[in-house]
């Protein structure tokens, strides 16, 4: 089939490089010029692992091409799919002026029936309103289907060859059909393509992500009380996991969620929600004690100097919102190095992959090293703000002989309380017991 994708980011680039890979023809658009002559050129702009294989097949074959002409795109696709933005607006909503923008073109451009698919995240209602701003130029037939998107960044690509479900909101039979046969490839394995009307689909996407937030929070909560009352988090994590009602996955405590969607996410299902005057006291609770645990390791750091964090130095691990990602979009490692340089406070960073965004964002206020052991010369403590695989087993006395305060401050548990306390390095983490 012929496929257009507009918005060429995190979804958009995994969706045509993954449909380009089962045969498609992918013509995927962005208005970033400099991004897609990058792409045009050979270059992923974004880490995400597995990808670059895919792409440089796709691209090689010809079957995976890239513009920054909406109008090429447009005439291009018999499905088009729209990957664009929907960030949070000022009053926490959804901005759909990226959505319903390209929406307008749509109607004045197409010329012959196309499927337009929405995989960006937008409110219940989205569907009719992209119906509507599309009809009123539109001179030809076409159909609008929600089509949330469930990959995760970091397994994006495996995600999406491999989807546990497919939704596919639409009321139009012709458009259905199609987007069955375009997904045929993508589960063979047998996991279902379940089809709905456009509003559940809409909602489907922010009730999922708005309960992994909450179960993550649930746990954040549990894992605070812990430490107010000598139980440990880890343990109970354990005995409640195994409940296969709860499961064991989104029960580990830290310093938050964080990313370009689970934040936006709540806020804007919040925020819907108050539109029907309907309050989700849940998400206010979710929302409220996800931002006070971004900055819950600075009460431990700065009772451990004293309350005199100026000067000091910090060395900070991780600054991606999680592992294998680039992504620090709402990252808590922001907030947590933000009010320690408020305190005066010196950090040098490494994180694989994150650094070079960072570096975007903090130009004068950070130093990166290039190694995870080069930011400890000098510093007096160690942070620990993401749980990338090659922070899981240091070198244990290289840590203890570079820091001058011989202290971790760890907001993603990486370590087993008595293999630090062995080691002789005290160690803060969440919910545990912490080692002076
Ligand atoms: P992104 O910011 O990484 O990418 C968006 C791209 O759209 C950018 O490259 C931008 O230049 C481009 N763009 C903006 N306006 C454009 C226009 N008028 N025409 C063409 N291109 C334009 O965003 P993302 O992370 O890929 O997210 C896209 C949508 O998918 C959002 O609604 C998001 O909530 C949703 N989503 C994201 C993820 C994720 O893990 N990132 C997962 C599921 C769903």
């Amino acid at each position: 089939m012929k496929i257009s994708v507009i918005g060429t980011g995190y979804v958009g680039l995994v969706t045509g490089t993954c449909l380009a890979e089962t045969g498609n023809e992918v013509v995927c658009v962005d208005i970033d010029a400099e991004k897609v002559q990058k792409m045009k050129d050979g270059e992923v702009p974004i880490y995400e692992p597995h990808l670059d294989v895919l792409f440089d097949r796709n691209l090689k074959a010809k079957r995976l091409n890239f513009t920054t002409s909406l109008e090429e795109g447009l005439q291009y696709g018999e499905i088009i799919f729209l990957a664009l933005p929907t960030p949070e607006d000022e009053d926490g909503s959804a901005d759909l002026s990226y959505v319903l923008g390209v929406a307008d073109d749509i109607g004045k451009k197409i010329s012959e029936y196309k499927v337009i698919v929405d995989k960006s995240t937008v409110p219940v209602g989205t569907s009719e309103k992209v119906k509507e701003v599309i009809q009123k130029n539109a001179k030809c037939d076409f159909d609008v289907v929600s089509n949330p998107e469930f990959l995760r960044e970091g397994f994006a690509v495996d995600d999406f060859l491999k989807p546990e479900r497919i939704v596919i909101g639409s009321s139009s039979e012709k458009a259905i059909e199609l987007m069955k046969k375009l997904y045929k490839p993508f589960v063979r394995s047998g996991n279902p393509i379940i089809v709905m009307d456009e509003k559940s689909a809409e909602l489907t996407k922010y009730a999922a992500n708005s309960f992994l937030a909450t179960k993550i929070t649930f746990m954040n909560e549990i894992a605070n009380y812990c430490e107010k009352v000598g139980a440990d988090v880890d343990m109970v994590r354990r005995g409640m996991g195994t409940d296969s009602r709860i499961g064991k996955r989104f029960l580990f405590p830290g310093i938050g969620y964080g990313g370009s969607c689970f934040p936006k996410d709540v806020k804007a299902l919040h925020k819907s929600g108050r539109e029907v005057d309907y309050d989700f006291q849940i998400l206010d609770a979710v929302i409220d004690v996800n931002q006070k645990q971004k900055t819950i390791l600075l009460p431990k750091i700065q009772a451990f100097f004293n309350h005199q964090l100026k000067d000091k130095k910090f060395a900070v691990w991780g600054l991606a919102f999680k592992p294998e990602t680039d992504d620090i979009r709402e990252a808590p490692a922001l907030y947590l190095i933000d009010e320690l340089l408020k305190e005066g406070a010196e950090i040098t960073a490494f994180d694989p992959e994150a650094m070079d965004n960072v570096a975007r964002k903090y130009s004068d206020h950070i130093t990166f090293s290039k190694s995870m052991y080069d930011t400890l010369d000098g510093a007096d403590a160690l942070i620990i703000c993401t749980e990338w695989s090659i922070f899981r087993t240091p070198d244990f006395g290289k840590v203890k002989k570079s820091l001058s305060n011989n202290v971790i401050f760890d907001g993603r548990n990486l370590y087993d309380i008595q293999d630090v306390e062995n080691e002789g390095i005290s160690y803060y983490s969440i919910g545990r017991k912490d080692v002076k």
